[in-house]
């Protein structure tokens, strides 16, 4: 096992922001998760998952736990048949979508583009371009806060937008880890390896002309609005009202609502995570006064 102490965070967000975790711990084994898990019932402390640390703010205070990060026998990406996947949580979920892709699958290769881990993508139940993570997942392992491994199927994650039963667990302390999920898909009825190549470019050029790609983030600050049937796609966007509001390019320290995307906000250049907390407060509440909707944060916050 791995240990860094006092290691600073902004290493490890893609904000670039976040103090001291008092523990980092790198787990390459069921045994040396256990081991980190160990260490933080040990002192005393809690302790946090961290996937590529693309969806989190750390305060500027750090964390006074144990931080762990899975690797080694977490990152595989197994496939008997090139129909069902079993795959670690540590796997990047760009390469688990681009191999179901060069099987010519389709039902997650437009998730390609997003810059996190497979346990992080089940965590938030990530998703772009209409597809979802859970749509074609079967069953997600995971390693209780007691050390017992759990199987679920998918259908007892309680899945719904950025949403899984992960998260529920987390806020009433029972956190739990996740290992590896499987997943089965269905040939691409009728699309070759080419098509779908080519609807991935499609979403990787929205996504660099759309989005903030050159300045750390951390994606999505708020989750769009379920979809009424009256409702445009811009309008459950939460980017339409930030922009109405006249917020674009509104800055607190080194931290800015992107001129690009209003529903980004980016570290500018020196952001403390006490900027980037205090900009997206501002902005829920100017949406909030002009058009009486409150957003919900999507970025978790540690
Ligand atoms: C440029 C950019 C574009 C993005 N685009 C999208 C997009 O199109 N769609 C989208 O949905 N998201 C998007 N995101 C947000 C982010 O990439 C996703 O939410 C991603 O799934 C987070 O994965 P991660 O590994 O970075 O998780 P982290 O940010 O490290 O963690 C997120 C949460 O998951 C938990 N977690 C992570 N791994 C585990 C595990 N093994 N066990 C238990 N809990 C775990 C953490 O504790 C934390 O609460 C984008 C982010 C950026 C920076």
């Amino acid at each position: 096992m791995h240990v860094l102490e006092n290691e600073p965070m902004s290493k490890h967000t893609s904000f670039r922001v976040g103090g001291p975790a008092r523990y980092y711990v790198k787990a390459e084994s069921l045994a040396e998760l256990q081991e980190a898990l160990a260490l933080a019932r040990g002192e005393n402390l809690p302790h946090f998952i961290l996937g590529n640390g693309t969806n989190v703010l750390v305060s500027d205070e750090g964390y006074a736990g144990v931080i762990i990060t899975l690797a080694g026998e977490f990152s595989t990406i197994e496939s008997p048949d090139g129909r069902t996947y079993r795959v670690g949580a540590a796997s990047p979920l760009g390469k688990f979508a681009r191999a179901t892709l060069k099987q010519g699958l389709s039902g997650i290769h437009k998730l390609a583009g997003i810059p996190g881990t497979l346990g992080g993508a089940i965590y938030m139940n990530a998703g772009a371009y209409g597809q979802e993570i859970a749509q074609h997942c079967t069953q997600v392992t995971s390693l209780d806060s007691s050390g017992n491994m759990r199987a679920r199927t998918a259908g007892e994650c309680a899945f719904g937008y950025r949403h899984s039963l992960f998260q529920d667990l987390a806020r009433n302390g029972a956190a739990e880890t996740i290992l590896s999920a499987t997943f089965t898909f269905e040939p691409a009825g009728g699309k070759t390896v080419e098509g779908l190549e080519a609807e991935l470019a499609e979403c990787m050029a929205k996504r660099k002309a759309t989005q903030p790609l050159n300045m750390p983030n951390a994606g999505s600050t708020f989750k769009r609005f379920a979809k009424g049937a009256a409702d445009t796609p811009t309008q459950i966007a939460p980017g339409y009202y930030i922009e109405a509001a006249g917020l674009k390019g509104t800055r607190i320290g080194g931290a800015e609502v992107s001129t690009l995307h209003a529903n980004f906000i980016v570290n500018a250049g020196g952001a403390t995570a006490r900027d980037i907390a205090a900009l997206a407060e501002l902005v829920q509440q100017k949406v909030r006064d002009k058009f009486g909707i409150t957003l919900e944060r999507e970025i978790i916050l540690l």
